[in-house]
């Protein structure tokens, strides 16, 4: 289902109006996770002000220490609502688990599979079934291959509104928090007619890598970004380092702009 020969037309996916794999990017942006009113609404109003489209924020954060923010969980979702109602902006949101999901619907106008959570086939399966648009990340060590079967897990379940990610995999380069495999964008591009978009900030893990990265995924043929973005990086919960400050994705907005059209 996820292949060209299923499909040979690319698909645009549409979330509740906004249509991502078109002929305008579709920017995704917003703090690393929801952390309280203030920051998600500072944010919010900030990523909408230099041209996105989506605001992203997790709730229920996939931490590599038990001890780290673990996120907000519900209360968290009901700020992303509140910062939809303020601004318009659509929502998008990881879902780590059956119950997360389920608690997510009524908030939210797209599911986020990270990264750690790709071949986690029972969760592909649970937003197989929901008629809501996902957004597929690939996992530091899967191959394309991999990923699109993952793409197919909740395909195969009737949602065919999904959205791959390139956020990045491991290599032996450590100057970088993973290395942003931007030829994954034109294969799976020729493998699949699924929409593809980009992560550059978990693959950085620098903030000053975000933008040349963001430039280069754009060239490289990606329908859209998604970027950590954050009103205070310094201070932020998790992935501190990577986060942009609304200046900083200001100027990301206008240097893409001038590359393609922003929706
Ligand atoms: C995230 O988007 O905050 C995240 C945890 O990303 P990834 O799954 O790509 O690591
Ligand atoms: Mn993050």
């Amino acid at each position: 289902l996820a292949g060209k020969t299923f499909k040979p037309e690319p698909s645009i996916v549409d979330v509740n109006g906004v249509k991502i794999g078109g002929k305008e990017l579709v920017i995704m942006a917003g703090p690393c996770a929801v952390e309280n009113y203030d920051q998600i609404m500072d944010a919010a109003h900030a990523v909408k002000k230099s041209g996105a489209q989506f605001l992203r924020g997790g709730a229920f954060k996939p931490r590599t220490s038990p001890y780290a923010f673990q996120g907000l969980e519900e209360e968290g979702l009901k700020l992303l609502l509140e910062a939809k109602k303020a601004t318009g902006l659509r929502i998008i949101t990881e879902v780590t688990s059956d119950k997360a999901v389920e608690l997510s619907i009524p908030y939210v106008d797209m599911f986020q599979i990270g990264a750690r959570n790709v071949q986690n086939f029972q969760l592909l399966k649970e937003v197989g079934k929901s008629k809501k648009p996902v957004l597929l990340k690939r996992g530091s060590a899967t191959t394309i291959d991999e990923w699109l079967n993952a793409a197919e897990y909740i395909m195969s379940e009737g949602n065919y509104n999904v959205v791959l990610c390139e956020r990045g995999i491991r290599t032996f380069e450590t100057a970088t928090r993973n290395t942003l495999d931007l030829s994954a964008v034109p294969v799976a591009k020729n493998m699949s007619h699924l929409p593809v978009i980009v992560d550059p900030s978990h693959a950085a893990g620098k903030s000053k890598y975000v933008i040349p990265l963001s430039r280069a995924a754009i060239a490289v043929g990606a329908d859209g970004l998604i970027v950590e973005v954050h009103p205070n990086p310094m201070y932020a919960l998790s992935d501190a380092a990577q986060q942009l400050n609304p200046k900083e994705f200001d100027s990301l907005c206008k240097d893409i702009s001038m590359l393609a059209p922003i929706l």
